[in-house]
């Protein structure tokens, strides 16, 4: 199967899900793809090509970030550091508060997890809105790191997100 074909079957495989987690909402379900040892590989695989060598560290978002960053970075040979919603991590934190539509939330990582001499990506299913990518940016910022860009699977394109993040956005999907 030549590249475009495999993208296309794994794109085939994300499930619409209307009015999830609530009504207006169409979530794109990426569960399809993880329970497919043969997509969820060429997912990794297609996901680290776009990849900067020089990164030395990826950073997943709480929590479907988790199950492709952490693939991806043992598949790339590069350190995995999470970054996760608040009275999860044990440790001391750094954290960054981020608007909701109503409210705020946080998002935190271990202090020491990252330092001036790293070079990262941030990895996350779906691009939406960009609220919690551009926190977790600011967030590794703020510890002084290189963010070199942002992987994703899917970006949601009407919704802008990739305007509020300073660093180059890699998606292998791109849909309205
Ligand atoms: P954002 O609006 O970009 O801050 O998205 C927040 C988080 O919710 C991201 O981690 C996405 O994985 C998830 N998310 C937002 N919108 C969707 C959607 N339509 N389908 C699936 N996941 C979504």
């Amino acid at each position: 199967m030549n590249q475009q074909s495999s993208q296309d079957s794994l794109f085939s495989l994300i499930r619409d899900v209307p009015d999830f987690p609530k009504p207006g909402i169409l979530f794109k379900d990426i569960t399809p793809v993880l329970e497919c040892p043969e997509s969820f590989s060429q997912l990794i695989e297609q996901m680290c090509e776009g990849l900067p060598p020089e990164a030395n560290k990826l950073v997943g978002i709480e929590s479907r970030g988790f199950l492709l960053a952490s693939a991806m970075a043992k598949h790339s040979h590069k350190g995995l550091v999470i970054a996760r919603k608040p009275g999860k991590l044990p440790g001391p934190v750094l954290r960054q508060t981020y608007a909701l539509e109503y409210g705020q939330d946080e998002i935190q990582i271990h202090q020491g997890s990252l330092s001036s001499s790293d070079r990262i990506v941030i990895v996350d299913d779906v691009l939406a809105t960009g609220g919690t990518a551009q926190a977790c940016e600011k967030l590794c910022l703020s510890a002084e790191t290189e963010v070199l860009g942002f992987s994703f699977m899917m970006e949601i394109a009407a919704l802008q997100g990739r305007n509020l993040l300073k660093a180059p956005v890699h998606c292998l999907y791109s849909v309205k």
